[in-house]
């Protein structure tokens, strides 16, 4: 056993090339650009090319919630549970198999998960999909080799030039496909993809397949897991004798729902938590969080117990995406030689665009994020109107969710037309707005696992004031005045006054201590944000796992 709780230490950092290549399948219920709720679409749109950019063959499986641009249909179709006949979608980007696995139960009017009517009744059925096709797809997908594992290495360009996503067999001038075969390591992401290591060990092992598979459990959120009534496991298709391994026992205070009177229900997580080879989250410190009783919600013991095999390792950006100097959302672009210039054209546009008053010296306060309670917007709007009616500064708010969170947003609006701007929705071009006219990103979260507005926040200038937890502890570095080091402010009381306070210190800076802004700004600037050092850590640990007996 390799590795403890906590994060993974690259020995030898700056290795473009890794040393043994694998074949590595992402399962996940979102991927950006095609679909995204949140930070977890972010990841998976990012992480693998760094993975494919270091010689590996890279999927990512998600389901096809639309008809999306430029992915063509493999013809490949598979019928699973008995019944359920999924199709293959397939485009190969800079290296990166994305497929996305077809049913008629993935597109819907609603949200990814839910409408206004609350979550679909049929998740269990549709992530359970998701898992077996994606446990289908190296034995039945021939998919043209990536550029990397070409001898010699061709660009994408030559390569889509030559063969299409399912170009026959090594004819000459074409690109040779195979298919994945049964060497994969799975890495399955949150709940929905809980199932793919239990299915592993439950149906593929025992009858020789995927004897070397291995498979990673990712938790980038462990609020969700996936709760099911216990009836539900005859559906799953599963042997009998692993009602078990699903069965999960609540506390009374945290039953919900008629079936949970008992306490008794079927835990997609803690299944995977389990059946994993390993886990990993998206920080060191939310890692040591979830096996304490406060950040567990109720998984503590169990991750506890498999802390051995337990790793945080800290998100990093598409730092294409996320680019002050490139970023095609921005008015103006700016990098390390012009921020300060840059950042206040930015502002300016930005509040004549919210009509707000049209001046670069007054402090632009952003937060975005989902309304949720766990992202402290409750805590922000209490905080807010002491913020508003002392200070002459600028509120802008964007966020969509909770409706009472939301009419919160309205309500600031509508109280401080001259300070206040609450932008209920989600939009993507606006955040880049935001973030560039940002000077301080307010990021008042209960708890976050990784957390990526303050990474963005601090490649774009913008000061990030956290609450101290997950992943805000281990990036954002406290504002040292005397060495000058820290990247923000980050406070522990998780109420009005703690972010209050820390608020209260940003500005005093901010005002009295200007150029130690600027140098705050620029250090956020330079911060090492790409995905390059948490892929050599994921290697990290997929050899951890390949050298582990299952
Ligand atoms: P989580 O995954 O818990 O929602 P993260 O901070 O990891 O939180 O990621 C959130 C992602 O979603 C970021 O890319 C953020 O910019 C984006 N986001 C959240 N709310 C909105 C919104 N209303 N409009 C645009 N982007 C949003």
């Amino acid at each position: 056993v390799h590795g403890t709780s906590g994060a993974v230490r690259v020995e030898v950092p700056g290795l473009k090339r890794a040393t043994e290549l694998r074949n590595i399948i992402f399962v996940t219920s979102e991927v950006a650009p095609w679909s995204k709720t949140g930070g977890l679409a972010d990841v998976l749109g990012s992480l693998p090319f760094a993975l494919a950019e270091r010689g590996h063959r890279v999927m990512v499986v998600a389901p096809r919630y639309a008809q999306y641009e430029g992915i063509e249909d493999t013809g490949v179709r598979v019928t699973l549970m008995g019944h359920a006949e999924v199709a293959y979608f397939h485009q190969q980007i800079r290296g990166v198999d994305f497929v996305f696995v077809d049913h008629p139960s993935y597109p819907r009017p609603g949200g990814l998960y839910a409408d206004a009517h609350g979550v679909y009744g049929d998740n269990q059925f549709r992530f359970t999909l998701l898992c077996l096709a994606a446990l289908e797809a190296p034995f039945f997908l021939p998919l043209p080799l990536p550029p990397q594992q070409l001898d010699p290495p061709r660009s994408p360009a030559q390569q889509s030039a030559n063969g299409g996503p399912n170009g026959a067999h090594s004819e000459v001038g074409d690109v040779p496909s195979s298919k994945y075969g049964q060497d994969a390591v799975f890495i399955a992401n949150d709940w929905h993809a809980s199932l793919v290591p239990v299915y592993l060990a439950a149906k593929y092992r025992p009858h020789g397949v995927y004897r070397n598979a291995r498979c990673i459990l990712a938790i980038h959120n462990l609020r969700h897991q996936g709760v099911f009534s216990p009836s539900s496991f005859a559906t799953l298709d599963l042997p009998p004798q692993w009602y078990g391994c699903l069965e999960w026992q609540y506390p009374p205070h945290q039953r919900q729902g008629s079936w949970a009177e008992e306490g008794r229900s079927v835990n997609h997580l803690k299944a995977g938590l389990t059946t994993a080879d390993r886990i990993v989250t998206v920080s060191a410190g939310y890692a040591e969080e979830i096996q304490t009783y406060l950040g567990g919600w109720g998984m503590e013991g169990i991750i506890a117990s498999r802390s051995p095999v337990l790793n945080g390792v800290v998100n990093g950006i598409d730092t294409d995406e996320w680019n002050p100097a490139s970023d095609p959302h921005l008015p103006f672009n700016y990098d390390t030689t012009n921020f300060v210039e840059g950042k206040a054209r930015c502002k300016m546009e930005l509040q004549r665009e919210l009509g707000l008053p049209v001046n670069e010296h007054i402090p632009l306060i952003a937060f975005i994020g989902r309304l949720d309670p766990q992202k402290g917007a409750d805590i922000l709007l209490a905080a807010a109107p002491g913020l508003l009616r002392h200070n002459n500064v600028q509120l802008v708010c964007l966020g969509s969710g909770n409706k009472d969170l939301e009419d919160g947003l309205r309500w600031l609006e509508g109280s401080f037309r001259d300070r206040a701007r609450g932008w209920v929705g989600f939009n993507v071009p606006l955040s880049h707005r935001l973030t560039a006219a940002a000077d301080i990103l307010l990021m008042p979260s209960r708890f976050e696992p990784c957390g990526l507005n303050q990474l963005y926040a601090m490649r774009y200038g913008a000061v990030p004031v956290a609450h101290k937890t997950g992943g805000l502890r281990d990036t954002v570095i406290d504002f040292n005045p005397w060495n000058q080091s820290g990247t923000g402010w980050t406070y522990t009381s998780c109420d009005e006054q703690g972010l209050s306070h820390a608020i209260g210190l940003s500005l005093l800076t901010y005002h009295n201590h200007p150029d130690d802004f600027r140098k705050l700004q620029l250090r956020g600037m330079n911060r090492e944000a790409s995905w390059d050092q948490a892929a050599q850590q994921y290697e990290q640990i997929i050899s951890w796992s390949v050298v582990d007996a299952p």
